[in-house]
């Protein structure tokens, strides 16, 4: 599933290519996909312009200028890719084939003709992510929104925030808790391992376990794991044809993720695969030491 790195590369692939188009046309193809009646959703885009792509944790939402919002969630599968005349200008989220072959294809669910020749495909081969159309209002008073911590990121992702996030899951193991979207938003199985190898923190380590020095070292791992990722990520489209055609991905550069067997970077001792809280987890036995 795309993480926080992964679906920001998406918005800035966005905002480099639709940004200020107009909506043109609206087909949808896979009601599954969308969370919104199929009549109000063209009567609320087509004719309106897309004038901002944010993001929150993994959610991409894209505000119409109108009252209107699209929150896009691509889960395990979702791409978004935009063409012009055909011409694939981007393509971004699950890596496939698919996804440089012309479009639509089998997997596009949605698809918005957008101003000057330009198009934006959802395709999703599994049909677990979701678009919905939401207006101002519904975006602000919405569940997600509401329960999603800071990002890791902004400036509200504090150490004192997070260590009284950990005071309060402190028997719970480490993982899980920054796993935890109310936590921190936009971590996921990949950057977790990646921070708390970072860290040297082993992720069965329960939360109210940390010391003043080891919760320091893990905020400060978060942030620097994802700012890594987004700044490799900045030239993931590149990286994202290359994983499309069986080359190296963005994976390329991770220090324990899916590398067991592999020397750990720091000390050479072979990464281990364990399971924690139900999730395959990548640590080195020499830095990360159990409890
Ligand atoms: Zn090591």
């Amino acid at each position: 599933m795309p993480e926080l790195p992964e679906v920001e590369t998406v918005r800035r692939g966005l905002l480099a290519t639709v940004l200020g188009r107009r909506v043109e046309s609206v087909e949808v193809l896979s009601r599954q996909s969308l969370a919104a009646p199929r009549r109000a959703f063209q009567d609320l885009l087509v004719g309106h312009r897309l004038a901002a792509v944010a993001r929150r944790g993994k959610v991409l939402i894209i505000d119409l200028d109108s009252d209107a919002h699209l929150w896009v969630h691509l889960m395990m599968t979702g791409q978004l890719v935009v063409t012009e005349h055909g011409r694939t200008l981007f393509a971004g989220g699950h890596p496939s084939r698919s996804m440089l072959a012309p479009m639509p294809n089998m997997t596009t669910r949605v698809s918005f003709r957008l101003s000057g020749g330009r198009s934006l495909f959802f395709n999703d081969g599994r049909r677990f992510g979701r678009i919905k159309l939401l207006s101002t209002a519904e975006l602000g008073a919405g569940p997600f929104l509401a329960r999603l911590g800071p990002e890791p990121l902004g400036d509200s992702f504090t150490l004192a925030g997070f260590r009284s996030q950990l005071q309060r899951h402190r028997r719970a193991p480490i993982k899980p808790v920054i796993l935890d979207q109310s936590v921190v938003a936009g971590i996921g199985n990949i950057y977790a391992d990646e921070s708390l190898h970072l860290a040297r923190l082993h992720p069965r380590r329960p939360a109210g376990s940390l010391s003043s020095a080891e919760s320091r070292r893990l905020h400060e791992a978060i942030r620097t794991a994802i700012a890594c990722a987004i700044e490799h990520g900045g030239t993931s489209f590149a990286d994202y044809v290359n994983a499309a055609r069986g080359q190296v991905g963005y994976l390329e550069q991770a220090r324990v993720f899916r590398r067991e067997g592999q020397p750990c970077p720091v000390c050479g001792t072979p990464i281990e695969r364990i399971r924690v809280a139900g999730r395959s987890s990548n640590i080195c036995p020499h830095c990360q030491r159990a409890p």
